[in-house]
């Protein structure tokens, strides 16, 4: 049996008895962490509050070496983020966002450089208008693939190297980025882009989530340069299209 002090995002909470929640952390030391909260949703639970989605809570966890569940036994709030949970938008991005670590978390394999990206994602989406929250998630997402080593190839052909491109622009999922016609030719892979949303994967490639929140996109750029970033998240990473946040998203939309 081990005891581990944990400093993670809150990234599932599910019922498992009247009180007792089975809660998914994705913690910057062990990466993606199970374990039960006995009684936190007892009144007077000193875990009250505290399993909720989003937030950044430090906690003690007991498990046996090869156990999938472990039990906590304390936790404390670092950081909670009221904006993202109480605005519909926020909150399915975030959610997305939650869905995403989890799906591509695996136990004892840290990822540091996304529980930063986290931490930064939640922090400016917390504050920032609820309009912003698309552009936000999918640039966040774009740096995912950048510190896995996956984020397309947007400045020369990732085939040849050539620089100029004629429309149709055509990114390659197997190639890892823009292909030229010639290196596209029999490709099964391509999807087109538009000259707009080039220019805006270009920005996501360069600029931090910060400066990216004060850039105004219109809807058909932001809806392509989406469908290729979670292309790529999904040929690359295997992550699923058909996420529970996007379904609800699209009821928002409706
Ligand atoms: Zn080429």
């Amino acid at each position: 049996m081990g005891r581990y002090k944990v400093n993670a995002f809150v990234i599932r909470a599910t019922r498992m008895t009247e009180t007792s929640r089975v809660v998914t952390l994705f913690a910057e030391e062990f990466g993606k962490v199970k374990a039960v909260a006995k009684g936190v949703d007892r009144p007077k639970s000193k875990l009250a509050g505290m399993m909720e989605l989003f937030n950044r809570i430090e906690a003690i966890v007991y498990k046996k070496e090869s156990a999938e569940l472990g039990t906590m036994s304390d936790a404390s709030l670092s950081e909670g983020y009221p904006g993202i949970a109480e605005n519909p938008w926020k909150f399915g991005f975030g959610s997305a966002w939650c869905e995403i670590l989890d799906k591509t978390s695996h136990p004892d394999i840290p990822r540091p450089g996304i529980f930063t990206l986290t931490e930064e994602f939640f922090r400016i989406l917390n504050q920032s208008e609820s309009e912003k929250s698309g552009l936000l998630f999918w640039t966040a997402l774009y740096r995912l693939l950048i510190i896995e080593g996956y984020a397309p190839e947007v400045g020369k052909c990732a085939s040849c190297g050539k620089t100029e491109f004629k429309t149709p622009i055509i990114i390659s999922l197997k190639r890892g980025g823009l292909v030229c016609g010639k290196c596209g030719d029999d490709d099964d892979t391509i999807m087109k882009l538009s000259s707009n949303s080039l220019d805006l994967l270009r920005r996501m490639n360069s600029e931090n989530l910060e400066n990216m929140a004060e850039e105004s996109i219109d809807e058909r750029t932001g809806k392509n340069a989406a469908e290729a970033i979670l292309a790529f998240a999904s040929y690359h990473l295997g992550l699923p299209r058909n996420l529970k946040s996007f379904k609800f998203l699209e009821t928002l939309a409706d």
